[in-house]
C-alpha cells in the first residue's frame, strides 16, 4: 500500500495532546459569589474553596503546545488519516454524494465520547451517537506485537471496519440490530445479530479496499496482511488467548474464518449489496 503524497482526511480531531484531568476545582456560580463575598469582607477565601466546589468531573485539558508526534506516531497517524480520507472517496461515490462522513478522534489512553468514557483498552470503536470513530494509535502496535498482524494495510483494515459501522448507522442496519437484540429470546440469539453486524462491517472494509486498490496500489501482500489481522482479531482466537477455550455462543465478532471470508467477499465483489450478512445462507 502506498500512501505517499496523500493527505490525511480533514475530518480528524486530534486529542492526543490532551490529558484527562479530574476537575476537583469545578466551582459553581454560587460558589464563586460566596468566595467573592468572603474576599470583600477581607477574609482569605482559600480555606473555603472546598466548600464552594461541586462534584469532581473528568474533562480534557489541552496542553499548551500542539501534540508532538514521534516519527512512528506520524507514520501510524498518516495511515489512519489517509485511510479515512480514502473511505470518504469510496462511500461518497456509493452513497451518490450524500455521505455524511464520520469524524475520527485520535486520543491517548482515555477520552470522553458520546457513548461514555473511551479507553484505549477497548480497542478502536465507533460511537453512533456522535458519529465518531475513536482510536488510540497504540492499538496498531498491539495489533503487530500481540496479535501478530503488522503492516499498514492491516491498520487500514481496522479503520475501514470502523467506518463500516458508520455506514451501518447510516443505512439503519445498526439500529435494526439493536431492536432485534432487545426482542431476542436468548443471549446466544442476541450475540448472533452482533456477529452479523461485525461481519458486514468486515465486508464493507473489503468493499473499500477493492475501490481504493488502484489509488493506493494495494498488493497481494497487503491483502494477506489484512487477512492476518481479520484472523487475529476473530472471537475464537481472542477467546482462546484470554480463557484457553472457545465458547461459540459468546461470539460477538465472528470467528477468524468468518471474518476473513467476509472481508474477502467485500474485496472480490466491491459491492455493498454482496455484504448482506443478515440474509446470507451461510454466515
Ligand atoms: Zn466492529
Amino acid at each position: 500500500m502506498d500512501i505517499r503524497g496523500r493527505n490525511r482526511s480533514s475530518n480528524i480531531e486530534d486529542r492526543r495532546g490532551m490529558s484527562p484531568v479530574r476537575k476537583g476545582m469545578g466551582i459553581s456560580i454560587g460558589g464563586v459569589l460566596f468566595l467573592i463575598v468572603l474576599s470583600l469582607f477581607g477574609i482569605n477565601p482559600l480555606p473555603f474553596l472546598g466548600v464552594a466546589t461541586k462534584q469532581p468531573e473528568v474533562e480534557m485539558q489541552q496542553s499548551a503546545q500542539p501534540y508532538q508526534e514521534s516519527a512512528e506516531e506520524k507514520e501510524l497517524a498518516d495511515v489512519a488519516g489517509v485511510t479515512l480520507a480514502e473511505t470518504e472517496v469510496t462511500w461518497s461515490r456509493l452513497f451518490e454524494g450524500r455521505y455524511p462522513a464520520p469524524t475520527m478522534v485520535m486520543y491517548n489512553e482515555m477520552t470522553p465520547t458520546g457513548c461514555g468514557a473511551g479507553q484505549a483498552a477497548m480497542g478502536p470503536f465507533y460511537c453512533p451517537l456522535d458519529q465518531k470513530v475513536y482510536i488510540d494509535l497504540a492499538f496498531f502496535r498491539e495489533l503487530e506485537q500481540k496479535f501478530g498482524a503488522p503492516g499498514d494495510f492491516a491498520q487500514a483494515y481496522v479503520i475501514a471496519h470502523e467506518v463500516g459501522h458508520h455506514v451501518q448507522h447510516l443505512t439503519g442496519a445498526a439500529d435494526k440490530v439493536r431492536q432485534d437484540q432487545q426482542s431476542a429470546r436468548s443471549k446466544a440469539e442476541a450475540n448472533q445479530y452482533s456477529v452479523m453486524l461485525e461481519l458486514q462491517a468486515d465486508c464493507y472494509a473489503g468493499v473499500w479496499a477493492r475501490d481504493a486498490a488502484q489509488r493506493l496500489q494495494i498488493t497481494q501482500q497487503d491483502i494477506e496482511e489484512g487477512m492476518r489481522a481479520a484472523s487475529a482479531i476473530g472471537d475464537d482466537r481472542l477467546q482462546r488467548a484470554s480463557q484457553g477455550r472457545v465458547v461459540p455462543d459468546a461470539f460477538t465478532h465472528g470467528t477468524s474464518e468468518q471474518r476473513m471470508r467476509w472481508l474477502m467477499t467485500g474485496m472480490k465483489s466491491g459491492d455493498p449489496n454482496a455484504c448482506d450478512t443478515f440474509n446470507a445462507r451461510e454466515l
